[in-house]
């Protein structure tokens, strides 16, 4: 079976590819693909097949899904292009008569009214309506959107969002991409299926500041902002202003709940605990030590 990864020489698409391989996947039934293949020169020195690809070139996307049983599609990163982009792909994997079309979405992406769901939904909507056989990983956040961070909370002993008591249910990239595996391979998956992936126990954003006082010792609170004074200080810290409106936005978001998930989808697609909140920044904290 062969099984197409786009955005291969992303973080996450990576990721997949590695998970693919320890699950036991030949290194040449996996066709890795991106724009840059010098990123997955590692996985072509395994014996994985890269082609170059481009969602906005949809003769690179025939030529990458040639032959593809399925495709792993890792929602682009152009925000305000992906519909178009991903309407490519969906096109491609059509004519190339792919069995399986996995996509990564976003939680509740039908009713969520995130602004970054609106492409997401738009996209679940054409896959649906394609004719192809589908699944969604409705992926919430990454823990890596906040770890980085932690130089900038230790410097101000403070964690800025607008966020409330929400919580997120936020997991690794290599978790989520452990869950793209394991549905890539087995050959059980059914398609019409719906995954709403998270890590857990899902956390408050004091939760997190309070994670970040117990593993380094130095005290972090979280402070509370408005939508408009988040955007503000993001702004203030050198954020293009429509990134930091949309960060903003998000962290309405989980004032909502929009990205807390209790599925359990994704424990039991890796069949094992994900890596916690509190675990990830302890790592993050002893690796910069
Ligand atoms: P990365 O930025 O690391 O990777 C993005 C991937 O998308 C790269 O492989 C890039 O290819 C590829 N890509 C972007 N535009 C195109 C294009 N026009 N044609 C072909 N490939 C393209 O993101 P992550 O791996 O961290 O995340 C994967 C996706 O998840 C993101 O693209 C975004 O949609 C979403 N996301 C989710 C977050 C969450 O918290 N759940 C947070 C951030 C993003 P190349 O490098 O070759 O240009």
């Amino acid at each position: 079976m062969t099984t197409v990864v786009t955005g291969a020489t992303g973080q996450l698409g990576h990721l997949v590819v590695e998970a693919l391989l320890r699950r036991g996947a030949e290194p040449a039934d996996i066709v890795a693909t991106g724009r840059d293949l010098t990123k997955v020169a590692d996985l072509a020195a395994l014996g994985v097949r890269t082609v170059a690809s481009d969602y906005t070139d949809p003769e690179s996307l025939r030529a990458a899904f040639a032959g593809a049983d399925r495709v792993l599609l890792v929602s682009g990163s152009e925000v305000g292009q992906r519909v178009a982009q991903h309407a490519n792909v969906v096109e491609a994997a059509r004519a190339a008569g792919v069995d399986l079309l996995v996509y990564t979405s976003i939680p509740k992406a039908d009713t969520s009214e995130m602004q970054l769901a609106a492409e997401h939904r738009t996209t679940e909507q054409l896959i649906r309506g394609s004719g192809l056989s589908w699944v969604f990983l409705r992926n919430s956040w990454y823990l890596e959107n906040y770890l980085p961070q932690l130089p900038t909370w230790l410097e101000h002993g403070a964690i800025l969002g607008a966020a409330q008591d929400g919580r997120v249910s936020a997991a690794t990239r290599a978790d989520y991409a452990d869950a793209a595996a394991a549905v890539l391979l087995d050959p059980a998956t059914a398609g019409g299926t719906v995954h709403e992936l998270g890590g857990s126990p899902a956390f408050t954003l004091a939760e997190l500041a309070a994670a970040v006082t117990e593993a380094t010792g130095t005290e972090v609170v979280y402070r509370d902002l408005s939508e408009a004074e988040l955007t503000e200080a993001l702004v203030g810290a050198g954020l293009p202003r429509p990134y930091a409106a949309v960060l903003a936005d998000s962290d309405r978001g989980i004032a909502r709940g929009e990205l807390e998930v209790t599925s359990g989808d994704l424990e039991r697609l890796i069949g094992r605990a994900p890596t916690t909140m509190t675990r990830a920044v302890a790592d993050a904290v002893e690796n910069r030590a």
